[in-house]
């Protein structure tokens, strides 16, 4: 291709919106541009990308026995309503309705359709197991689209589905897919992690997220590099310390004036953070909860979700009244010992360990000091409920763990019979009874691995692609087209590596070579030919985006030189 030809409009200067390297690059090097927040264009070279990025997963799915389908966008209401998820769902969903006012929504997942779909099409144990995978647009609404295509709207994912008669086979399935995945990556050049995830308080076994290793992921991982355990924060276990063997000391009543919150009470105290417990009040689905929790720790909403048995966004702080009503008091005195009406009362596994405690006392401007868990309150539930921290212990071997930050770009995740129970997708086995299809779900998203890629290589000229997911392999350079021989000798390279089969992009265009070889670096194509002042001796300069250094090299080693550098590095 020619550059003089290519719809590439690529930037000196980005929006201020572009807070990351990689929706900075994307947009400089033409990829794509936005249209409405979180809804995106692909040019020439972004959709290249993605186009590379797409096959690679299909490969690697059609390998593991995948068989591929494609679902509509569109999926009527009563599907999700029959899983129950029409309003778990919330606003992330984008609902519309048709012209007979029936109701649809534009698929985020597509776990109802599949499962549809296999219930009325699978019967017998003979036609399972069975993977099938869709590469196709999901819909999310999202609270806070941002990070260009990282996390957008509208955006592409590869979704599959297991269905197999057992746990056994599902575990087969999922082992499968986990390889798949694997390979995936690799080959599109991502260092990544793979780290245990939550599955939710609705069943469902092993969840696993493959996370790529970046500074501004959003996402934190939980490892520990003695024994390999990782998690992401929303899952890692908690550990804790042995109880204190400091001395019980006498409940005091202390006057507290408008002292409030922790840090209030650090400094009106002069004591740490970590000798309080902070209670705080929740509501979920008309009920009341009050979370004991160290003073310096933080609540990890999604292990409160699953000990409580709900969905996280039915869980939010109480309103003033709420917790005037059941601590008498306003707000910010709240404890754990004559809490009024129906309170599920909560602590976190740290709290009894503890001794000597400062508490809120359920009294305008006043706090206990020295309670103590067992001898002045207990709680209805004990629970890890806390966010991991940097330096915890590790829940297998004890070494400390460190929190790292990443990119999602997969979750695999063992359903069992959630859905299949849900809508009903039943086999006949080979005794003649029903059972249940136990399910596995597997998803990737194409568009995010395109600028997780990026974030892991770049630099400050641009864009390094790995070679298996690069717009084009190698770039022509003429550093002077109105010279003959550079112009001539260049247009034969480009000939001959094109139809080598190389994807070859040539910059005809006549720019002083400054602005072409910066160019060329933003873009990132692995290989660039600078064909300049040697031209007339037939000899062309070949360098790798990735290093500093050029080679020269006649002109007729250039296409085997490329093959070998191409086959090399895929
Ligand atoms: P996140 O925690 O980042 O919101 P998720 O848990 O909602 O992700 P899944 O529902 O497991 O994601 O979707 C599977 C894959 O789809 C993710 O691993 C990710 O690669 C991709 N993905 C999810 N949401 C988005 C988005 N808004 N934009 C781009 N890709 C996305
Ligand atoms: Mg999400």
């Amino acid at each position: 291709m020619r550059l003089s030809q290519l719809l590439i409009p690529t930037l000196r200067e980005v929006p201020a919106e572009a807070e990351i390297p990689s929706h900075t690059l994307m947009l400089k090097a033409a990829m794509m541009r936005k249209l409405a927040s979180g809804v995106y264009i692909y040019l020439p070279l972004g959709k290249r990308v993605l186009k590379k990025i797409e096959e690679i997963v299909r490969e690697e799915m059609d390998r593991a026995g995948a068989q591929e389908v494609l679902m509509p966008a569109i999926i009527p209401a009563e599907l999700l309503k029959e899983s129950g998820r029409w309003d778990v769902f919330g606003p992330e969903m984008f609902k519309l309705k048709d012209r007979n006012d029936r109701e649809f929504c534009l698929g985020p997942t597509h776990e109802e359709v599949f499962t549809d779909l296999v219930r009325n099409e699978v019967k017998s144990y003979r036609q399972l197991p069975l993977t099938i995978y869709q590469i196709q647009t999901k819909y999310r609404d999202e609270r806070r689209p941002r990070f260009g295509v990282m996390r957008s709207r509208e955006f592409i994912m590869k979704d599959a589905y297991s269905f197999d008669v057992d746990w056994d086979g599902l575990d087969a399935s999922f082992d499968k897919m986990y390889d798949a995945y694997c390979r995936i990556f690799d080959r599109c050049g991502l260092k990544y992690t793979v780290v245990e995830a939550d599955s939710g308080a609705m069943g469902g076994k092993d969840s696993k997220e493959f996370m790529v290793t970046s500074s501004v992921g959003e996402a934190v991982i939980a490892y520990c590099d003695s024994c390999g355990y990782a998690a992401n924060e929303e899952k890692a276990e908690c550990t804790v310390e042995h109880k204190s063997d400091e001395e019980i000391k006498p409940l005091e009543k202390i006057y507290t004036p408008d002292v409030r919150t922790i840090d209030e009470l650090v400094s009106y105290l002069d004591v740490k953070s970590d000798k309080f417990v902070k209670t705080l009040i929740y509501t979920y689905k008309d009920k009341v909860a009050a979370v004991l929790l160290r003073g310096d720790r933080e609540v990890n909403t999604v292990k409160l979700a699953n000990l409580l048995k709900v969905n996280e966004n039915d869980i939010d702080f109480a309103d003033e009244e709420t917790v005037r009503s059941v601590t008498g008091a306003n707000v910010g005195f709240a404890g754990p010992i004559g809490l009024k009406g129906d309170v599920l009362l909560i602590a976190d596994a740290e709290v009894p360990m503890m001794k000597n405690i400062i508490v809120g006392a359920n009294e305008t401007d006043y706090h206990l000091k020295n309670t103590n868990y067992g001898r002045d309150f207990k709680a209805d539930v004990v629970s890890d409920i806390r966010k991991v921290v940097d330096g915890d212990k590790c829940p297998r071997c004890g070494n400390p763990l460190k929190l790292e930050r990443g990119i999602e770009v997969g979750h695999i995740f063992k359903l069992g019979t959630k859905y299949s129970d849900a809508l009903g997708a039943n086999y006949i086995d080979e005794n003649g009874n029903e059972k249940p299809m136990i399910m596995g779900c597997y998803g990737i998203g194409l568009n995010r691995i395109a600028a997780a890629a990026i974030e892991q290589n770049h630099d400050d000229k641009g864009i390094i692609w790995p070679m298996s997911i690069a717009p084009y392999h190698a770039i022509v350079v003429p550093v002077n087209v109105s010279n003959d021989a550079q112009r001539n000798l260049a247009e034969k390279i480009y000939d001959e590596l094109s139809k080598a089969g190389i994807e070859t992009l040539i910059d005809d265009r006549d720019l002083r070579a400054g602005v072409k070889f910066n160019d060329a670096d933003l873009l990132g194509i692995p290989i660039r030919i600078t064909v300049g002042k040697k031209a007339s001796d037939n000899i062309v300069e070949l360098k790798l985006r990735r290093d500093e250094n050029s080679i020269e090299l006649n002109y007729d080693e250039v296409v085997n030189k490329v093959k070998e550098l191409i086959i090399n590095s895929i």
